[in-house]
């Protein structure tokens, strides 16, 4: 089972495009005995493959990531952080325990975020030589979009060598046709950019390649364990009580959430039929959520960026055949 535990809901930056903020619920972050409980019922069912601490800002908590990094019995620790708490010491000492930082940087436009851009580059620097590999998560914007082919240049200028690129999930396009074009020219020249390992891309490759897709299940491969220690299903259903599957009393409650929201890994009705349906992420409930604030649905955005990537991706696999997409 992979684990994500939020350390807070809280943030120091106040990106346009934040999920926390979209979820409009209310502001906490774990205490000394919640943290101390999580950690007796993660280590007891002895199952943890990677841990995932999040937030929120997981760094306005640093001692208690270090706390977890410590104590829970994980194959793997990944903290995702938006990079201006980070200093040379912590950054030191992920490396040395092998724990994975995950940063985000939106590049040379940081506009809908509030944040130093010279903050985050020069953190975003210190954490490369340590951590060569590291992702770096970018999102883009309506207003960043025109701008997403040079944000990414911009990263890898810096070193970067794994950049992950999400859309806004909120986006409701203003102009959906030309929306739709500029996003077309865009990954295509990402799709150019060599010696780049883009994450959105990469994934469609493997499932064109593999034929192969996971449908998610509520709480058979991860869970979410809030900062107040509830249990949800994934990110977007944190605080939503319908979507709650237990706590650290009651325990993982799976088949009653299950039982509940039958509709959970279902495709929206927009993607009958749809030829490429077999490589899309669309059917998964945590982006359903929250693109459209249901898991019945999916936004026309998300469906339109899935459309991109796979064509883009399908003209790639064409032309190192020597052939057409069909
Ligand atoms: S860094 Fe993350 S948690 Fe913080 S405001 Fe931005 S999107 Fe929200
Ligand atoms: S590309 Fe759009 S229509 Fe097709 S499966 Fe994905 S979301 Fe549905």
């Amino acid at each position: 089972m992979d684990y994500t535990i939020s350390l807070t809901n809280k943030c120091n930056l106040h990106c346009s495009y934040c999920y926390e903020r979209h979820l409009n619920t209310a502001y906490g972050s774990i205490t000394p005995e919640i943290m101390h409980k999580v950690t007796e019922f993660i280590n007891r069912r002895n199952d943890a493959g990677t841990v995932y601490l999040f937030g929120g800002e997981p760094l306005l908590y640093k001692n208690e990531v270090m706390y977890f990094c410590e104590n829970l019995k994980a194959k793997q620790f990944v903290i995702t952080t938006n990079g201006t708490l980070l200093d040379e010491a912590f950054i030191a000492w992920c490396a040395d325990k092998g724990i994975i930082i995950n940063m985000s940087h939106d590049g040379a436009d940081c506009d809908d975020r509030g944040a130093d851009r010279a903050l985050l580059d020069e953190h975003l620097k210190l954490l490369l030589r340590y951590q060569p590999e590291t992702l770096v998560q970018l999102v883009y914007t309506q207003r960043s979009l025109p701008h997403l082919y040079d944000n990414i240049l911009y990263l890898k200028e810096m070193g970067v060598k794994k950049v992950s690129a999400a859309m806004d999930a909120f986006l409701v396009p203003d102009d959906p046709d030309s929306f739709g074009d500029l996003m077309r020219e865009q990954w295509q020249k990402i799709a150019g950019i060599q010696d780049l390992f883009v994450y959105e891309l990469a994934v469609k490759r493997k499932y064109i390649l593999n034929q192969k897709r996971s449908t998610c299940e509520i709480c058979k491969k991860k869970l979410f364990i809030n900062w107040d220690g509830s249990f949800y299903p994934c990110v977007q259903f944190q605080n939503i009580p319908a979507f709650c599957c237990g706590d650290l009393i009651a325990g993982i409650q799976a088949d009653k959430a299950r039982a509940a929201h039958p509709d959970y890994s279902m495709r929206s009705e927009r993607c009958e039929g749809c030829e490429i349906a077999d490589y899309c992420r669309n059917s998964c409930a945590c982006r359903k959520m929250a693109t459209t604030g249901t898991v019945r649905d999916i936004s026309e955005a998300a469906c339109m960026e899935e459309q991109v990537q796979i064509l883009t991706v399908l003209e790639g696999i064409a032309k190192e055949k020597g052939g057409k997409v069909s």
